[in-house]
């Protein structure tokens, strides 16, 4: 260890036990990357606080050593965001956890951050309550790195991004100030609304550690159903229709047969007697039974819209083809890649297939798929070419963005920026408003300790 080290170890081990600072065999492997799976290093020192006053203290220690801070959710984020370096004090929130209140009056919900998103889901159904965040990884991803990330997920077509259901959080500042605006107020118009600061940095502005949750009542039933679709027009088509006929409309996915085709085959599922084009996955919600579903199927079908569909009969039904939509299949290619992207709605398909020309010319055996959030404009690539190097991945990165880019897109529609999009970021903002993040985050952590070389390119 460098003196430096010494110095910082002495400083929080004054404060804080050796359950709470732990190094060497001591910290967990999971510390090494987020699910990206692109992290390399173990930091030297792990931090698990159980208290805000606890994150506090070594972010103050941290602070006034000038040292670099990464910060620790549940470790699901694609973005490489919570990936440390070796030389890195990782603040990891796993222990700050709990529910605190569920006002039933209010619908709202008062957590600390390091609440793993299905815990918070399950507290609020017993309640009475439907928490809308829902995603994939909601099993391990903690709310304070889905406010961080201000993730989306498929019930956005209902109630939004993470950020259209915060009401209030607390944060700590890089020198150990805590920031409580733990507001439970829908309407509440006093000044700036500090909290949109945080939601959505990705770690570099400030630590979350609690947050007031907008609950929604909880639905009645739901239907769902898989829906065969000859071509993208038509897929617009029924969303427009679908968003206009169908109450309580909760979710609308696409899958792209390249994807549809790969993930039911690794679920052991045969749904469709043929292969289409393009698969949809329709969900209503608040509905007691499967009949306004059924009837709107109908009507498309007559209407020569769709080419096919099947109604969920039961929940386990239900569960399969979202099993194929989330595709664990992908977990298990070599070298997978995943893209975020949001391309306009119109524009999603002529997006696709321009894409996998591009990446087709210089990895023609790639495995290349396409599906995502469409009644949001977002689509997910997965890129497969096998074993990569760091190479590979930035020339498969400035392929992909660089189409992008020629539509006119973002480069991230949900995962965040992280280290993995930093050097593209410039492919989506401006300058202007690379200068203006930059003064932010000088005011908010003037030493740049948090989450160092994340999100910002150098300037
Ligand atoms: C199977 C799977 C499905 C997914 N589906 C979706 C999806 O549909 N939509 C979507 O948006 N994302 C999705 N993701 C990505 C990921 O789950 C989200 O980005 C999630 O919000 C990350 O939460 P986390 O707690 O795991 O954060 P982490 O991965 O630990 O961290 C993510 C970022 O947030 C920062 N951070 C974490 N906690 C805090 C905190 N308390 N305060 C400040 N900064 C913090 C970290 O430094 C890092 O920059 C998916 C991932 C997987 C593996």
């Amino acid at each position: 260890m460098s003196r430096a080290q010494d110095e910082l170890l002495a400083a929080l081990s004054q404060l804080l036990d050796d359950t709470v600072l732990l190094r060497g065999d001591g910290i967990p492997q999971k510390a090494r990357s987020d699910a990206s799976l692109s992290g390399r290093s173990l930091p030297w020192l792990y931090v698990r606080p159980v208290t805000v006053e606890q994150v506090a203290i070594a972010l103050r220690a941290c602070d006034a050593c000038r040292w670099p801070v990464t910060v620790q959710g549940g470790m699901t984020g694609l973005a490489g965001g919570a990936n440390p370096e070796r030389s890195d004090v990782v603040i990891a929130l796993d222990r700050l956890s709990g529910i605190e209140d569920i006002d039933s009056a209010a619908g709202t919900m008062t957590l600390r951050a390091g609440t793993v998103l299905e815990v918070a889901q399950k507290a609020a159904e017993d309640a009475g309550f439907l928490l809308p965040i829902d995603l994939g990884a909601r099993g391990s991803c903690q709310i304070g790195g889905n406010i961080a990330t201000n993730a989306g997920g498929i019930r956005v077509i209902r109630h939004g991004v993470t950020r259209d259901n915060i009401l209030g959080l607390e944060a700590v500042l890089a020198n150990g100030t805590v920031i409580s605006s733990m507001n439970r107020l829908r309407k509440n118009n006093t000044g700036y609304d500090l909290k949109q600061l945080f939601i959505g940095s990705e770690g570099t502005l400030g630590i979350i550690t609690r947050a007031v949750i907008r609950l929604q009542p909880l639905p009645s039933g739901k239907a769902t159903a898989l829906v065969a679709l000859s071509n993208y027009d038509h897929a617009v088509a029924l969303l427009k229709r679908a968003q206009a006929g169908l109450v309580g409309l909760s979710a609308f996915e696409i899958m792209w047969d390249n994807y549809f085709s790969f993930s039911s085959k690794g679920e052991g599922l045969t749904l469709f007697d043929r292969s289409h084009p393009f698969v949809a996955i329709i969900e209503q919600s608040g509905t007691p039974d499967n009949d306004n579903l059924e009837t709107f199927l109908g009507t498309m079908f007559e209407e020569g819209l769709i080419e096919d569909a099947l109604i969920a009969q039961s929940e386990k039904e239900s569960r399969q083809f979202w099993a194929v939509r989330e595709g664990a299949a992908y977990d298990r290619l070599e070298g997978l890649i995943n893209f975020d992207v949001s391309i306009a709605i119109g524009q999603l398909g002529a997006f696709a297939e321009a894409c996998e020309i591009a990446l087709r010319e210089k990895y023609p055996d790639a495995h290349i798929a396409f599906f995502g959030h469409m009644g949001d404009s977002n689509l997910h690539i997965a890129v497969s070419v096998g074993p990569t190097d760091d190479a590979t991945l930035h020339a498969i990165d400035a392929i992909t963005y660089g189409a992008v880019k020629q539509f006119k897109g973002s480069i991230s529609a949900e995962h965040g920026i992280g280290l993995l999009k930093r050097d593209f970021l410039g492919h989506s903002r401006s300058p202007e408003e690379l200068a203006l993040m930059r003064s932010i985050k000088k005011a908010l952590d003037p030493h740049g300790i948090l989450n160092p070389g994340k999100v910002l390119p150098p300037a």
